[in-house]
């Protein structure tokens, strides 16, 4: 038994071993420990041909088990153990205008004219920095801070500054508690959580996700619609059951804000607030399905019911959809509930109610009738969700975490989606 177990660790040490070794030819690294021995061969018996420094840094021409080969200089290449080096961070990398000679050998004159005088020879392949232009002929840069003229047809040029953009992917976390998921299914694990602000490198976008790199080498995914790309990304679409919203308004009412906290949860979680977070993800895969949406209130306000209702009565959206979180004194009481009013509402809820079954481990209740003052006095196709009771400690827990916000901001927009498209 004990064998065994050690030869499960010896594997897994192994395995964390050859997975932490691999370097790419090409891939730049750096030294980390305060002197280190480069030697002739791939392992501590080869002679040392250069002590190398701290910082430095080197291109990996080849490996061999837990050796790298380095390029030392021009010419001359060493052996180093992987242990005392990193992978350098990749760096922008601003290359200057420059010339690669395309002929054999052409001299380098003083002027740009076969008039001039020869000032060197260049050769085929080498590259160097344009200072200028002049009919046909670059001036280019020698080495030794001498300069000289080459005509511009035994080149071939690269003109723009040009970015290594291999870093410039990348992605902001929205909110707090971002899920970064071990598979582009929303269902998978999830390997780490981000907070608002944090910033990911993009590997690549699959689906409507971007796969992501975490610090210690190791890829993620993130849903689209819950970070902001740089501009260097592409902005991806978001959602599974894609809906197109464009030319709807839709009004969205986080419940309570400001002095009115609505419910307290079993573990201190204020209603007011997770209204508005659900109200703001939903806001955000709507806009992004080119939907118009308002939101009642978009900060921590408080804002009177009536007030509320008028959003709708004046701008006469497409559709009303009031957040709330439930809460009961019996604690065991759980569950999810669409509202409606006026049987000009129900079709709304209903069409909610469709989505929700599927999306959810909570219990949906199906649409009723609730005497709600915003659906009450309101003109519109209207809905008031209760999402879920804070006042059960365990279903607190699910409702205020990411997976919960994101399935159930998915079933809304789809139960919309569905029914501006006339279906269930
Ligand atoms: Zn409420």
């Amino acid at each position: 038994m004990k064998v065994k177990f050690s030869l499960i660790i010896m594997t897994l040490l192994l395995l964390f071993a050859s997975s932490n070794s691999s370097y790419a030819k090409g891939e730049s690294v750096t030294v980390k420990e305060p002197s280190v021995n480069a030697r002739s061969g791939p392992g501590t018996n080869y002679e040392i041909v250069e002590h190398l420094k701290k910082d430095e840094t080197f291109t990996v021409l080849d490996q061999k088990d837990d050796w790298i080969k380095i390029q030392l200089s021009k010419k001359k290449s060493a052996w180093v153990a992987n242990w005392v080096v990193t992978i350098s961070e990749p760096k922008k990398q601003l290359k200057p205008p420059y010339a690669t000679i395309t002929a054999s050998s052409i001299a380098v004159y003083s002027k740009p004219s076969f008039q001039g005088e020869k000032v060197t020879d260049v050769q085929k392949d080498n590259d160097y920095k344009i200072i200028k232009e002049k009919n046909n002929w670059f001036q280019i840069k020698l080495p030794n801070e001498k300069k000289g003229w080459v005509p511009k047809w035994y080149t071939r040029s690269q003109l723009k500054e040009t970015v290594d953009s291999s870093t410039d992917m990348q992605v902001t976390a929205l909110f707090d508690d971002v899920p970064l998921r071990k598979s582009t299914s929303p269902y998978s694990e999830i390997i780490k959580t981000a907070s608002k602000g944090d910033e990911f490198t993009v590997t690549a976008i699959k689906k409507n996700t971007y796969e992501v790199k975490l610090s210690w080498g190791k890829k993620a995914y993130v849903a689209g619609w819950l970070v902001q790309a740089s501009k260097h990304t592409p902005q991806i679409k978001m959602v599974s059951e894609q809906h197109d919203f464009t030319g709807k308004t839709i009004v969205i009412d986080p419940g309570h804000g400001g002095n009115d906290g609505g419910t307290i949860g079993a573990s201190q979680t204020l209603e007011k607030n997770l209204t508005l977070q659900t109200a703001q993800l939903l806001e955000r895969l709507l806009v992004n399905s080119g939907a118009n949406v308002i939101l009642t209130r978009n900060k921590d306000e408080y804002q009177s019911l009536s007030s509320r209702v008028k959003y709708s009565n004046k701008l006469q959206p497409d559709a009303f959809i009031s957040i709330h979180y439930d809460s009961a004194e019996q604690s065991d009481l759980r569950g999810v509930t669409p509202y409606y009013y006026h049987s000009y509402q129900k079709p709304l809820a209903r069409s909610i109610y469709y989505s929700l079954q599927d999306k959810s481990k909570l219990t949906i209740r199906e649409e009723r009738f609730g005497d709600y003052h915003v659906l009450r006095q309101n003109s519109q196709p209207s809905v008031l969700l209760e999402l879920g009771y804070l006042s059960n400690k365990e279903e607190e827990e699910i409702v205020t975490s990411y997976a919960y916000q994101e399935a159930i901001v998915t079933a809304v927009y789809n139960g919309l989606g569905n029914y501006f498209a006339g279906g269930k």
